[in-house]
């Protein structure tokens, strides 16, 4: 019912000859994986490359992040209109490296899925709670006040053209992944929550999970019920664990 989806973050990582190879490799795979998606995520100084490389491929492509603003004095954004153009499908918001290292709040990442869904993009809204009030059985509160924030800035229904990506922040680039079933109970515990809103749109929402997902782990995550796909870092950087990841969608 749900597509899996398969998506790379490159984070700051690439040089003009490993995206080529990279986006080169992943072709045959991603046409392969008939009933996935595959989608990466290059730095957006690497876009214009990656619209020419993936022409006529299976393989889609957002950003990292994307502006809250179209345009204007706002020196070293990105515009999601820009982003379009150069043909992203997609683009991370509320990635834990924006809200940490960035210091964006709840309230600019909603302004931010507003601004990417307004320029034709689907947002792929990442949340995720820290160790620490992961140890503190926080979880679930964490994840519906970041989903919260967007639904009353959005609505709901604006989830029927979103992604969400379940990232405990404690998962991310430390090889420390969720358990499938830890996994899969907060991505149930998403899914109910936004059910408490509209069951239909909650029914069709694409949730990954993001962590430290691998050749050796992608199976047994994927096969949970409501695993609907992956937000790959590290092991999107190579075209044979990203490939194995595909596979096992
Ligand atoms: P990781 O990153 O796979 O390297 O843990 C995931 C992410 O930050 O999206």
């Amino acid at each position: 019912m749900r597509q899996p989806l398969i998506m790379g973050n490159w984070k700051l990582n690439g040089t003009k000859a490993s995206v080529e190879a990279l986006i080169n490799g992943l072709k045959a795979p991603a046409a392969a994986a008939a009933n996935v998606e595959v989608a990466v995520c290059p730095s957006v100084i690497f876009l214009g490359q990656v619209e020419q490389l993936t022409a006529g491929s299976a393989i889609k492509f957002g950003s990292q992040d994307a502006d809250l603003h179209t345009a204007g004095a706002f020196t070293g954004e990105n515009s999601p209109v820009m982003l379009k153009e150069f043909g992203c499908k997609y683009a991370l918001v509320g990635h834990s490296e924006r809200r940490t290292l960035h210091a964006e709040t709840d309230a600019v990442v909603a302004a931010k899925y507003v601004a990417i869904q307004a320029a034709g993009l689907i947002p792929v809204l990442c949340i995720g709670e820290t160790l620490e009030q992961f140890e503190a059985n926080e979880t679930n509160a964490v994840v519906e006040a970041q989903l919260k924030a967007v639904i009353d800035v959005a609505g709901i229904e604006s989830f029927a053209n979103a992604v969400v990506a379940y990232e405990p922040v404690w998962a991310i680039g430390t090889g420390k992944t969720a358990t499938p079933e830890i996994a899969q109970t907060v991505h149930a515990h998403i899914r109910a929550y936004l059910a408490g809103f509209n069951a239909a749109v909650a029914a069709k929402v694409q949730v990954l999970y993001g962590g430290s997902m691998n050749a050796a782990n992608a199976a047994e995550l994927l096969a949970q019920t409501d695993i609907d796909g992956g937000l790959i870092g590290g092991a999107s950087l190579k075209v044979e664990d990203f490939s194995t990841i595909i596979a096992a969608a």
